[in-house]
């Protein structure tokens, strides 16, 4: 097949970006340039050894120096920190960067992409949801595509195909309702991070497991949904749908309602990202309609996880909201991973956060990561006494 695509992966250590170098190792045509970690060194060793990229980021400088003595013998230029994480994003000859990485630490890079001319392979939904209104605004000057990697979006974008937009009626985006679907309040004050770490249908980095866990991954979702696709909050309906077969719909004007379908496997929609507008073969990811018999759909429980509830105000007020609602969740499921904050206090931060910091619309780039740093430091202070991070 002639196929070639220059790309590069900011998080390429997670599990997106593993699964990403999957595809890059069965799709030759696929060359990664350039790849990016946090903390997990030795893996980065391996992928810089298999795939050969041009450029690597370590974000530690201390951590970054180590490994420039490791991988010595290779053609590779080290670089790290927030700068760093910007080269690999704008590496030269590069079409694509697949944006992997998790929390805010994904808009710079993102940004800096976008005005380097790389179109945006987009998984981190963080971007999107902190500064919507800059990055689609930057998009369209600089003639960049956005492509979907989440698998909800990516099934709306493929719903979305041959199709216009503004004939957009709803857009029904599933969720597989996490491992805590129909429990109560009194059920789930006591719920460890061991417990909302599994979940039923996806394998996934640490933050976006509790996010599903606690519905605020669906509330960002949400809001990724209104700038991806140019509609109305009103117009996106979340929908539990427990086999997570069907990753969403769109109804149009007439309304028809076209779906993708599938087996749960995030390979499908980053391939898609890659491929698009084409489509190509995939190993093991057939679906057996013989063997689902039900496909079940119900209204969100709102009032248990009422995260989902303070997503939808957030993606409606707009302005800096969705960055502090997007930020004290960062800084909530940190402190419920190191054990300092309860389960249900996830939302109670949220709302906290986004009751304290004043919102703006419009707002800038600097007045955006300023909105996230007001956020954390909410959540830190409340809950998180003697905790760094
Ligand atoms: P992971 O936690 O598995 O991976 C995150 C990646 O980002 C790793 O490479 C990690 O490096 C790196 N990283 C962590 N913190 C920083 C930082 N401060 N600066 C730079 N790099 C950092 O996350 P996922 O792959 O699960 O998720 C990535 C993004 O994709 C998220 O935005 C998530 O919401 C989205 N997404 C993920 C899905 C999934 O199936 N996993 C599905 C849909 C969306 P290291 O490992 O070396 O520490
Ligand atoms: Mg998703």
């Amino acid at each position: 097949m002639e196929f070639e695509h220059k790309i590069t992966i900011i998080g390429s250590t997670g599990s997106i970006g593993t699964q990403t170098l999957e595809i890059a190792r069965t799709y030759p045509g696929i060359r990664v340039l350039g790849l990016s970690a946090h903390s997990n060194i030795a893996l980065l060793e391996r992928q810089t050894r298999e795939f050969r990229p041009e450029v690597v980021c370590v974000v530690d400088a201390q951590q970054a120096a180590a490994f420039k003595r490791a991988v010595a013998d290779l053609p590779v230029r080290v670089v790290s920190g927030a700068e760093g994480l910007s080269e690999v994003a704008c590496a030269a000859g590069a079409q694509t960067v697949v944006t992997a990485v998790v929390g805010i630490a994904g808009l710079l890079p993102t940004l800096d992409a976008i005005r380097a001319r790389k179109n945006i392979a987009l998984a981190n939904k963080e971007t999107l949801v902190t500064a919507g209104h800059i990055v689609t605004r930057l998009c369209a000057e600089y003639g960049v595509q956005l492509l979907p990697v989440d698998s909800e979006h990516s099934a709306i974008f493929q719903a979305l195909q041959g199709n216009r937009q503004n004939a957009i009626r709803r857009i029904l985006l599933t969720a597989s309702g996490g491992p805590f679907f129909g429990k109560t309040k009194a059920e789930l004050a006591h719920v460890t991070p061991e417990q909302a770490l599994k979940h039923p249908n996806w394998s996934m980095g640490a933050k976006v497991t509790i996010d599903s866990s606690t519905l605020v991954n669906k509330g960002l979702e949400v809001i990724e949904a209104k700038w991806l696709f140019g509609v109305d909050i009103e117009q996106i309906e979340v929908l539990v749908h427990r086999q997570s077969i069907v990753h969403s719909m769109v109804e149009y004007a007439d309304h028809g309602v076209i779906a993708q379908l599938g087996t749960p496997d995030m390979r499908l929609p980053i391939q898609y990202a890659l491929s698009w507008p084409r489509r190509f073969p995939m190993e093991g990811n057939t679906l057996d309609f013989a063997q689902c018999s039900k496909l079940t759909f119900a209204q969100p429980d709102m009032e248990t996880f009422y995260a989902l509830k303070l997503a939808y105000r957030a993606g409606k007020e707009g302005g800096l909201l969705p960055c502090v609602f997007n930020g004290a969740d960062e800084a909530a499921v940190e402190l419920f991973l190191n054990g300092k904050l309860q389960f249900l206090q996830i939302p109670e931060a949220i709302q906290c956060a986004m009751e304290e910091v004043p919102n703006k619309q419009e707002p800038s780039v600097a007045e955006v990561l300023e909105a996230d740093r007001a956020a954390r430091d909410c959540v830190y202070r409340r809950y998180g006494q003697n905790f760094r991070s």
